[in-house]
């Protein structure tokens, strides 16, 4: 089966598709649509980048008040997708306590035994445990 020269390789219809999917729900929430050149760099940045595209999308949906569509396409252009993406938030350390993902989280928590709030608790085995009793942690 021949190829179409026309359709560059790396652009498959999948990822148009998930693209579409991606930008609909800032779309939507913005009122408009992407238009070019903005559409096409977006997903040029796509193609490459598609979990860093995904996670502006998410965070632009998050902090744009007004305008989410428009602060996505200002940070593709200026590469956030290229960012690694911040760690999560201590109060969200819940997401890190998987067994593949286990190591030491420190923050600011209330202590599972003695219930007092600490800058410096120790989260392990599902619990916040201050200094005097992380010890007790199993
Ligand atoms: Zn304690």
């Amino acid at each position: 089966m021949l190829v179409s020269e026309s359709e560059p390789i790396t652009t498959t219809a999948t990822s148009r598709q998930e693209f579409a999917s991606v930008v609909a729900a800032l779309e939507q929430a913005t009122g408009r649509r992407l238009g070019n050149p903005q559409r096409r760099q977006c997903f040029e940045a796509f193609a490459t980048f598609p979990n860093g595209v995904r996670e502006v999308a998410r965070t632009s949906l998050e902090d744009a008040r007004v305008n989410p569509l428009g602060l996505f396409s200002w940070r593709i252009a200026n590469g956030w997708h290229e960012l690694d993406p911040l760690p999560p938030a201590r109060e969200q350390a819940t997401m890190l306590d998987s067994p593949s993902r286990r190591r030491e989280v420190r923050g600011r928590g209330s202590c599972f035994v003695c219930e007092r709030s600490s800058e410096d608790a120790l989260w392990q085995a599902g619990q916040w445990w201050c200094s005097d009793h992380e010890a007790e942690a199993a």
